[in-house]
Formats: structure tokens, C-alpha cells, sequence
């Protein structure tokens, strides 16, 4: 693939939330399939799972030399500046977050203080970092912010989010993320730092931690347990499957321009009344039962200020930096509704 002869080898390579669903996809390209040095920062919190990357190592001591967990908390910046100095990167990679929007909404703390917080200190830690870099090292240099499409609000029927839309966040989820967007934009304007920020719509894929709809729904039925969709089921998202997402900032960090952002998109846009759907009918395939998932379906209270609507036109990063995704929603759904039922009944 392009991106392996693009990649410059044995490059120091710092990634936070390396541990996460996202992060996790991140870790084992770069592992898998390019030649550079990772540092994984991570707090390893509830939503963390190492096996998603420990697996990895199986017989493979290469990869393993070539890996370095830092079990950092980013809100303690003196452990950040440590790490830093440790991993002394070539490249920065920022998906470390609190996640969840319901969680935002129960407990609104932990969210100021990883997303805020925590990138304000890997902030101010990266850019002494980057002032202390030799002139060739500081040509290279690039700092990728991972952000959402939540930071610019709800869409009603019509529209969709691109690089110009105004920020318009509605949740404590999406506020905290775009404050930690503008704060990357302004160490950018302010200091010089040699940013890029992508903001994408909706992951799926395996090993993502089953609070989130589609792994929830997945484990839900495997069990025999209601499937709980929130309000009329009518919300829309834009799917996109985990390894496009990959490709996506990958391409960005190699061949972006700094101190923009791009927006990444799948262009699947599925009421959740949809999704659901879709994996109870993938299940009665994969394993029927004599009556369908779709059974299982129950509507509860929706979530507090539930937006309506999200979809990404993907056109900039498409036409600048030739990025397609890979998988449909069929096909991704697909291999993530596989690769779920395996792992649930193995853990039976
Ligand atoms: P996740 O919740 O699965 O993983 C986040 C990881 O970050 C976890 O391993 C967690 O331990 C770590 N983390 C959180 N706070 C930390 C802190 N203070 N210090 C160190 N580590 C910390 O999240 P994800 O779904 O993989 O999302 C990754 C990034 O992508 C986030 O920034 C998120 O906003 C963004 N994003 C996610 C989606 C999606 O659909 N999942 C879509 C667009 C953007």
C-alpha cells in the first residue's frame, strides 16, 4: 500500500488513547504494516483493552521491540512531560479522550479533565518538545489531533458538516472535545506547532467497548437480553468502519496541510431504527433461534439533548489526499458482527 512507501522508517511515533477502540486500530497498522517506533500513552481506563494489541506479540518478538506502553494519565502533566521526553516523537498522535456521551451527561468532570485538561498539558509538554527538535527533525514534525463531528451540532434533514462548518456542540461529550480542537488550533496560530486535526463521523469495528450501540446491541442479543434503542429510533449517524478511519489520519498525517482539518466520513448514513435492524438480521444468519433478534427490540427514554442528526462530506480529503474508504456499511457490519459473536460466545 502507498501509505508503507510513504512512512519514514524507524520513526518515533507517540500515540495517546493507544489503548482504546480507535487508538488500539492505530497501534497495530503501525505495528503491522509500517517500520516505526510506537509509544502507546494511556491511562488504561474501563474502556482500554491491551489484548487488542498484545495478541499481536504471539511469537512475534520484532513487533514487540518495536512497542512501548506508557500508562500515563494526560490531566498529570509533569508524567505527561516525562513520557514526552521518553518517547521524544517524531510524531503525535491524540486520540486519547473520555468517550461517551451518556457518560458526559451522568458525570461531566472526567471529561473536562482528559479532554481539556489532558490535551492543554500534552499541548504545552509537545511544543517544548518541538522547540528543542534540530532543524531537520522540526521539518518532519507534525502533531494529529483525532476530534468528531459531534463539535459542530445537530442537522435536520438536510446538509451535512464539512471544514467550514461553524462549531455548534450540544453535549458535554462534544463541548469538551471542541475546546480541545480550538486549543490545538491556537498552539498552532500562537506557537507555530505543526498541527492537523481530523474530524470523523461515527466508528464501528471490533474491539470497541460494548457501551457503544453497535457492540451493545451485538452483546445484548448474543445474551438474550433487551435491546434498548433510545426515543422514536429515528437519529441518524454517518458510519464509518475503523480501518477507513485509520487510512484516513494516517493519509492526513503524511500528506496534509498543516494547520488544517480534514473532515472523514463513510457516506452511510443509518437511522439507528436501521442499524439495529441490520445486526438482528446478520444474527438470524450467523446464529438463528426461533425468532428473530429484532424480538429483542425495545424503545427507552431518549438521551438528554440527543442530536438528530450527523453526516460528513468527506469531499476535501477525498480530493486533496485521494482517501476512499474501503468497506460499505454492509460489509463492515458484517465482519464486525463475526467477529463480536466470537468473542461473546468464547467468553461464556
Ligand atoms: P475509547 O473510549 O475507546 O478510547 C479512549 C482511550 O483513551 C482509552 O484507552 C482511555 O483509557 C484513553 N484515555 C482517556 N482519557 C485519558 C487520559 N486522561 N489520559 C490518558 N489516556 C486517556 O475512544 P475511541 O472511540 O477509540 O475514540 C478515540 C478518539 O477518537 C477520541 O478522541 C474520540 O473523541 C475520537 N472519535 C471517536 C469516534 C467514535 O465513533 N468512536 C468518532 C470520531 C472521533
Amino acid at each position: 500500500m502507498e501509505l508503507i512507501n510513504d512512512f519514514p522508517k524507524k520513526i518515533r511515533v507517540l500515540i495517546t488513547g493507544g489503548a482504546g477502540f480507535i487508538g488500539s486500530a492505530v497501534v497495530r497498522k503501525l505495528l503491522q504494516d509500517l517500520d516505526c517506533i510506537v509509544f502507546n500513552l494511556d491511562k488504561i481506563s474501563y474502556a482500554s483493552d491491551l489484548s487488542s494489541i498484545d495478541y499481536l506479540f504471539n511469537n512475534n518478538k520484532h513487533l514487540q521491540s518495536r512497542y512501548n506502553l506508557l500508562k500515563v494519565d494526560l490531566s498529570n502533566f509533569s508524567k505527561v512531560d516525562e513520557a514526552v521526553k521518553y518517547a521524544d516523537p517524531d510524531f503525535v498522535l491524540h486520540l486519547a479522550a473520555e468517550s461517551h456521551v451518556d457518560r458526559s451527561i451522568t458525570g461531566p468532570k472526567p471529561f473536562i479533565d482528559s479532554n481539556i485538561v489532558g490535551t492543554f498539558n500534552l499541548l504545552e509538554s509537545v511544543r517544548k518538545h518541538y522547540d528543542n527538535l534540530n532543524s531537520g527533525r522540526k521539518e518532519l514534525f507534525r502533531f494529529l489531533h483525532v476530534s468528531t463531528d459531534e463539535v459542530f451540532g445537530s442537522l435536520d434533514d438536510f446538509g451535512s458538516f464539512d471544514e467550514t462548518t461553524k462549531y455548534d456542540p450540544r453535549s458535554p461529550y462534544s463541548a469538551s472535545k471542541a475546546a480541545s480542537d480550538h486549543l490545538v488550533n491556537a498552539w498552532h496560530h500562537t506557537y507555530d506547532l505543526p498541527i492537523l486535526i481530523t474530524n470523523c463521523s461515527n466508528n464501528y469495528g471490533p474491539w470497541q467497548y460494548p457501551e457503544k450501540l453497535i457492540p451493545k446491541v451485538i452483546f445484548n442479543a448474543v445474551n438474550n437480553f433487551e435491546i434498548p434503542i433510545y426515543g422514536n429510533g429515528k437519529n441518524i449517524r454517518d458510519w464509518l468502519y475503523v480501518e477507513d478511519h485509520v487510512n484516513g489520519i494516517l493519509k492526513v498525517l503524511l500528506k496534509g496541510n498543516i494547520g488544517e482539518k480534514y473532515c472523514i466520513g463513510g457516506n452511510q448514513e443509518k437511522t439507528n431504527n436501521e442499524v439495529v435492524s441490520s445486526i438482528c438480521e446478520i444474527l438470524d444468519e450467523l446464529m438463528p433461534k426461533d425468532f428473530s433478534y429484532k424480538n429483542l427490540i425495545v424503545y427507552v427514554k431518549d438521551r438528554l439533548g440527543h442530536d438528530q442528526r450527523y453526516a460528513i462530506n468527506s469531499l476535501k480529503i477525498k480530493s486533496e489526499l485521494a482517501w476512499e474508504p474501503k468497506y460499505s456499511f454492509n460489509e463492515g457490519l458484517l465482519i464486525t458482527v463475526t467477529w463480536y459473536v466470537k468473542k461473546f460466545k468464547a467468553k461464556k
